[in-house]
């Protein structure tokens, strides 16, 4: 079986019916780049960058050391794009260096509802500068896509374009070369990002939807609590319902967007993706083969079809039965 998935490692991600799918790696240090090519990705759809700032005790990277780990995953992805996140700290990934004192983090009553990712960022606009200049001077070595985490109000949106901004003037100023038609996305990961889409859409390049998070806000389920894991529904018609609406907006649009949590990286979830108008997968690289397989199997109309019925269930039963039909199509 190993053997089998390991021959389509070169074979081009296309469904029956001919429709181009890309299958792009989610990263978490510039080494899994390697990992990422090994398994035949075409690019990294997510480089989680907060774990180059966990783990390092009092020591905060700084832009040089930063701008290496970029330019090292850019030069590790030999010329595919690399979507790069910037840090996303907070709930489950603590930072050991936070000053408790001044951000009051670690008491957080509700740290996944509190100052974590892009909300943290705009709280430490030098910390969130000196990232965007490291991220920027990479972009001048090969194509780099800067992604922002958790973003819900349009203030956030326009804050973070301006910071965007500043530090293409730092550059100038200190005379580093940059992409100066770098693309900047947005993670839609807050139930209140995908209802109010169209403020997403008129700001930003391109979207990639964190399934993860998006999970865990609409359903209330705290994704580090294991004493509610069992209400952590992927499959929930409300989470179906918000995935379908940001793909066919986003579409409807013209705006570019993909997929970057868990649920991309779920072969048994490939078809209902697919058949949500998905051609955009990122996930662990370990997933990317099997995805594949999924993919070469699939024939759009056929599933687009299977996943109306899919969408048109509330009741448990219903959904089950369709997501039968559709496995079976
Ligand atoms: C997500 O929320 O789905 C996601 C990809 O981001 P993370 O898992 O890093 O929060
Ligand atoms: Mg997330």
């Amino acid at each position: 079986e190993q053997r089998k998935l390991q021959r389509l490692k070169f074979a081009p991600a296309q469904t029956v019916d001919g429709t181009a799918i890309a299958l792009c790696a989610n990263i978490e240090l510039p080494e899994d780049a390697a990992a990422a090519v090994a398994a035949g990705a075409v690019g990294v759809g997510l480089f989680r960058t907060e774990f180059l700032f966990m783990n390092l005790g009092n020591h905060m990277p700084g832009e040089d050391e930063q701008f290496d780990a970029y330019r090292r995953a850019v030069d590790g992805m030999g010329g595919h794009p690399v979507t790069i996140r910037t840090i996303d700290v907070g709930a489950d990934k603590p930072l050991d260096y936070r000053d408790e004192s001044r951000d009051g983090y670690e008491v957080a009553p509700n740290p996944a509802l509190g100052l974590r990712a892009i909300r943290y960022s705009l709280s430490e606009p030098q910390m969130f500068l000196t990232q965007l200049r490291a991220i920027l001077r990479a972009s001048s070595l090969g194509p780099i896509k800067i992604l922002i985490p958790m973003l819900a109000h349009a203030r956030e949106i326009d804050q973070t374009l301006d910071l965007i901004a500043e530090a293409k003037r730092q550059c100038d100023e200190a005379g580093h070369a940059y992409d100066r038609n770098i693309k900047v996305g947005a993670m839609i990961e807050i139930p209140a990002a995908a209802i109010a889409l169209p403020m997403f859409l008129n700001r930003l390049d391109f979207l990639s939807i964190g399934t993860n998070d998006l999970i865990q806000y609409t359903l209330a389920i705290d994704r580090a609590d294991n004493a509610v894991a069992h209400l952590y529904d992927p499959l929930h018609p409300a989470v179906l319902h918000l995935i379908s609406h940001t793909l066919r907006e986003a579409k409807r649009a013209g705006v570019p967007v993909s997929v970057c949590g868990e649920m991309a990286g779920d072969p048994a979830l490939t078809r209902l993706l697919l058949g949500m108008g998905l051609t955009e997968f990122s996930m662990h690289p370990s997933q990317l083969l099997e995805v594949k397989q999924e993919v070469l199997r699939a024939h759009i109309p056929t599933v687009e079809r299977h996943v109306q019925d899919v969408l048109a269930a509330y009741e448990p039963n219903e959904l089950q039965a369709a997501l039968r039909r559709l496995e079976r199509c």
